[in-house]
């Protein structure tokens, strides 16, 4: 199931085509929102993801950037090592969060969060890539739609997790 992280709106004679080229693909009444047989999509489903595909946000949206260094208990004082490093090259150019000795949100690890502006994206998450050594860094951009720039807008240095997106339903 497709998850719409935008109101539908009512189909225009423009869409016609691409309903017609659906109905064809699914077989299915246009009107059908439930769920159709696996790997075929519903009518909403293709409508969202027609609109998700017309309408990407521009990247003026976006207002700063968080990088999420996650840890545990085993790598806390890398964790901490890599942030004094930060603070020192970076000074002036970002905002340094707590040091989370759990997890916090929709982060499954430890983390602490830096905070920056687009201006400066380049330089650290460049710096970043080569210098987070065993820790794996999560980087989102913020636009307003949590759930959006969590899920589908995630950047990872190091290996992926799975995030608690449960915390964003709306
Ligand atoms: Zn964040």
């Amino acid at each position: 199931m497709v998850d719409c992280a935008i109101t539908l709106r009512p189909a225009t004679s423009s869409d016609e085509p691409f309903l017609l080229s659906l109905r064809r693909a699914t077989m299915t009444a246009p009107r059908a929102t439930s769920r159709t047989q696996a790997g075929k999509l519903s009518y909403a489903e293709g409508l969202c993801i027609r609109i998700h595909h017309m309408t990407p946000p521009d990247i003026s949206a976006i207002q700063d950037w968080h990088a999420h260094v996650y840890f545990d208990a085993e790598h806390r004082d890398a964790a901490w090592a890599l942030r004094e490093q930060i603070e020192a090259r970076f000074e002036g150019k970002l905002q340094m969060g707590r040091f989370h000795e759990r997890p916090v949100g929709p982060h499954p690890l430890w983390s602490y969060q830096l905070a920056f502006e687009p201006s400066h994206f380049s330089e650290i998450v460049t710096w970043l890539t080569l210098n987070h050594g065993a820790l794996d860094v999560f980087l989102h951009p913020n636009t307003g739609d949590g759930l959006r720039d969590h899920r589908d807008s995630a950047v990872w240095i190091g290996h992926s997790y799975t995030l608690k997106l449960e915390v964003f339903d709306r």
